[in-house]
């Protein structure tokens, strides 16, 4: 399995294997993207490959026990960091000076077992400003035989000068198809189960992300977008009756509202782009764009603008804590207009 366990990502695959095979591999890594496209399953992989007792440079061999002790994240010389919620109901994570100079100290010594250490510091933007400080050390005065792998989905929230001592590796958004095989992969293991026709849409559906295309409410996203279908077929002045129906429903359910006016944008999103032709585009309503199309028909490009406008003005607005209510129906007055 090994490298192959990683779906996609071919750039930063190549970087890395490249790295083994040339025998030069950077001390320090900052593997960036947004989240959940295989950055961390991708590091442990490396350590694995930078460690394995029998495979060639470029891979490990997924079964001696270098590799299975870190697949299984009990070897000396491999190091996880995470970011820890100080108590189970805080809201923020955070990884704190104490771990970094933990891991400080283990890295001082000589591998234990293996051939190079390696630490992974997942979630790396949560590391405080004295523990940013504190591992900006170590990267001045890397330890010998050691290969530190920041990960983050937000480079931007990092120290600057941790940023210019890593090597960058940018990771990205995973396409509808590699999405599929990824959650037909975990079916084939067992660890996931969805029905079948489910499949395809969920990695339509997933941004590029699997914990989206795992975790999202099928159920709900179908309740939401059939009324939505609905409500953009009535927009109108002449039918503010049936506008307001909507409004008013919605008005009361603050908790899904955001979800609602997200799956609100991605069908003014999905109109528009099948409104101007575009091919080869995924659309995230892919399943459903016969029923799209007939919106597509009746609405101008200028009206659909100015409509995904409104609705993204009303989620800021809604965010700042306006009047959730008042706030739809301004939103549907600015449909109408636009129609
Ligand atoms: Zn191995």
């Amino acid at each position: 399995m090994s490298f192959k366990r990683v779906l996609g990502q071919e750039q930063p695959k190549k970087i890395l294997q490249n790295a083994l095979q040339n025998n030069s591999v950077s001390h320090a890594y900052l593997f960036y993207g947004q989240e959940s496209v295989g950055k961390k399953l991708t590091a442990i992989e490396f350590a694995k490959a930078l460690n394995c007792e029998t495979s060639g440079p470029k891979d490990s061999c997924d079964a001696c026990a270098s590799c299975r002790k870190i697949e299984q994240r009990i070897h000396p010389d491999f190091f996880l960091l995470e970011p820890v919620k100080s108590s189970p109901t805080g809201r923020e994570a955070a990884i704190k000076i104490e771990l970094i100079r933990d891991l400080q100290k283990k890295l001082a010594y000589l591998p234990y077992e293996g051939k190079t250490k390696v630490a992974i510091i997942d979630g790396a933007e949560a590391m405080n400003p004295q523990a940013a400080n504190t591992l900006l050390k170590t990267l001045e005065e890397p330890p010998s035989a050691t290969v530190l792998i920041l990960i983050t989905s937000n480079p931007f929230q990092l120290l600057p000068t941790l940023v210019s001592r890593c090597q960058g590796v940018k990771f990205h958004p995973l396409s509808p198809p590699e999405i599929k095989q990824i959650l037909q992969q975990k079916m084939t293991e067992e660890t996931e189960s969805f029905p079948a026709s489910e499949l395809e849409l969920r990695a339509l559906r997933s941004m590029g992300r699997v914990s989206r295309a795992l975790e999202e409410d099928i159920g709900s996203a179908n309740v939401y977008r059939e009324e939505l279908l609905d409500l953009l077929a009535k927009i109108s002045f002449k039918r503010m009756d049936a506008c307001f129906k909507w409004s008013k429903q919605w008005g009361k359910q603050p908790g899904q509202i955001q979800s609602v006016l997200d799956e609100l944008l991605n069908m003014i999103r999905d109109i528009t782009v099948l409104k101007t032709g575009s091919r080869n585009t995924e659309f995230q309503n892919g399943d459903i764009l016969d029923r799209i199309r007939p919106l597509a028909e009746k609405k101008s490009v200028p009206a659909l603008l100015r409509m995904f406008d409104s609705v993204l003005q009303t989620k800021s607005a809604l965010a700042g804590n306006a009047n959730l209510q008042l706030s739809l129906d301004h939103m549907l007055i600015q449909f109408c207009k636009a129609a």
